[in-house]
């Protein structure tokens, strides 16, 4: 397994729980990847992922934590999220839906607010009760294909068509294009989860990914490795065990075994030998680790810089002055952030519950987070504009007042490729395109013999509830292959 990332823990887990001995190789010195927290200075912060969903009926990482066993220790929000507009409104993205429509008609107006997101939930639920049903999609060899056909229904084959509409038509459809306040908050809530614009990102991905906070939506006290670790835990009491610090570097495939080439930083290579691979880090970086040409199978569905996204990210330790209803806030910018020309930004604080991630009472820690396009191009800039553009935003938006601030700071893509490895620091998965439909989306399986991939940039791509169904498919495809 390369990578200890959300999709390669849920495949190395569900493997091992069947008794096959697992090793998960993790560069970095953290096992979690873009899902993980680090302490620094007195506080504990998110290194990505902030928010957490998918521990309702049907979804994935409920799924994974009920086969293996795992009681998650997580807070469920009362809010998951509060959205603050460029003139100053708050907008409360409620769990429930009546009273999210209500909050919706009183912000944008009433004309067909109740039946797009009436509209828009029923898709995602229709997408969360298929996703663990369809775990051969999308379909690469003939088996897979009879498979699906197996498990298809009627509402399948319905919901199916939508994935050929972008939310543009969908918001054409209930005449709601002309409705400037309302495209703008779609705009960046659709950026954060589906990494693109409404122009891009189809009906079935975008109705989903708008409903994100109508589920419910969870804290893991003193960070999200506090979901990691659980897992790393369950591979070493069953006969498996994750490597830290272990860079793959080279992989070859002889007499039927893979053979990678690993380096621990300071000491001679070494050789790790295994009948199955699973990649747990995007396909640009894994195309590059194969001796055979892998790289010409996937020409054309591999993603070049000026497709992907990277981050910058902020964290800051701050004086608690006053307590917060919600933890989670995107905030819309009234002048796109200098350098990296972001329009919005968005802001976790700790649970106000949780004084773990604080080694001082009364202190807060926040990760601030903003998308960087095209990160080839941007692999470094005057940070500190950014850092000071941000700041400003949040002491205007009364989280805190700059005297306040303990300690802080910074990472743009290059700390992000050197955290991840990942190609020019690029995160957040392969963005949602409409030219890519769900069935052309890279599957998991890597050479038709034993390697496979999961994570952010395979089906069904973004997310923590992304990749741990990427990774439920990938374990369920080696299951079916290698009759396990
Ligand atoms: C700033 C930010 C905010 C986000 N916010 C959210 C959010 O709020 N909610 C949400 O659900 N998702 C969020 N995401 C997305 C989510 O975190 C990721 O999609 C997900 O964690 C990716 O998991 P993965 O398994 O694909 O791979 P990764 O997390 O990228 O893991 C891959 C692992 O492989 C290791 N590795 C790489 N190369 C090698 C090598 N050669 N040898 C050995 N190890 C290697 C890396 O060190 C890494 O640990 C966010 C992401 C970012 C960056």
């Amino acid at each position: 397994m390369i990578g200890s990332g959300m999709g390669s823990l849920t495949a190395a887990c569900l493997l091992a729980k069947e008794g096959k001995k697992v090793g998960v190789l993790e560069q970095n010195w953290l096992a979690g990847g873009c899902t993980s927290s680090y302490w620094r200075k007195g506080f504990v912060f998110e290194s990505g992922a902030t928010t957490l969903v998918g521990l309702d009926d049907d979804m994935p990482l409920k799924h994974l934590l009920e086969e293996i066993g795992i009681d998650l220790q997580a807070v469920e929000l009362a809010l998951p999220m509060q959205v603050h507009t460029q003139n100053g409104k708050i907008i409360n993205r409620y769990k429930d839906l009546a009273q999210w429509i209500t909050e919706a008609e009183n912000t944008f107006g009433k004309k067909n607010q109740r039946e797009f997101w009436e509209f828009c939930y029923r898709v995602s639920k229709f997408v969360w009760e298929t996703s663990l049903k369809q775990t051969a999609f999308p379909p690469t060899n003939f088996s897979d294909l009879l498979f699906c056909a197996k498990n298809v229904n009627l509402k399948q084959l319905r919901y199916g068509g939508y994935s050929f509409f972008s939310m543009k038509w969908l918001l054409k459809k209930y005449d709601l294009l002309e409705n400037k306040p309302f495209v703008d908050f779609v705009n960046e809530q659709l950026l954060i989860t589906a990494q693109n614009h409404l122009s891009e990102v189809n009906v079935l991905f975008g109705a989903t990914a708008l409903c994100y906070t109508n589920y419910g939506n969870y804290y893991v006290n003193g960070g999200l490795i506090n979901l990691v670790n659980p897992l790393v835990d369950f591979l070493k009491k069953n006969q498996s065990d994750v490597f830290l610090r272990h860079t793959v570097e080279k992989i070859s495939h002889e007499n039927g075994m893979y053979v990678l080439k690993v380096r621990q930083k300071g000491k001679d290579e070494q050789i790790f030998t295994a009948p199955i691979l699973i990649s747990g880090i995007p396909i640009n970086n894994t195309v590059e680790l194969f001796e055979s040409d892998l790289k010409k199978d996937f020409e054309g569905n591999i993603m070049e810089s000026k497709q992907l996204n990277s981050a910058f990210q902020m964290g800051i330790g701050f004086r608690k002055t006053k307590s917060f209803d919600c933890i989670h806030h995107q905030i819309h910018l009234q002048e796109p952030l200098p350098e990296i020309g972001a329009a919005s930004i968005f802001l976790s604080l700790n649970h106000s519950e949780d004084h773990s991630r604080c080694d001082t009472p009364n202190t807060m820690v926040g990760s601030i987070s903003t998308h960087v396009r095209n990160p080839k191009e941007k692999m470094t800039f005057d940070k500190e504009k950014v850092e000071n553009a941000i700041i400003d935003t949040l002491e205007r938006h009364g989280f805190l007042k700059k005297e306040d601030i303990i300690y802080q700071h910074s990472s743009t893509p290059t700390a992000w490729e050197k955290w991840t490895r990942r190609k020019h620091g690029f995160v957040g998965g392969y963005p949602q395109y409409m030219h890519i439909k769900p069935w052309q989306m890279i599957g998991s399986r890597l050479d038709g013999q034993g390697a496979y991939l999961c994570g952010d940039t395979t089906y069904p791509g973004q997310g923590i509830p992304g990749v741990v169904l990427s990774g439920i498919i990938a374990y369920q495809k080696i299951k079916r292959d290698r009759k396990l």
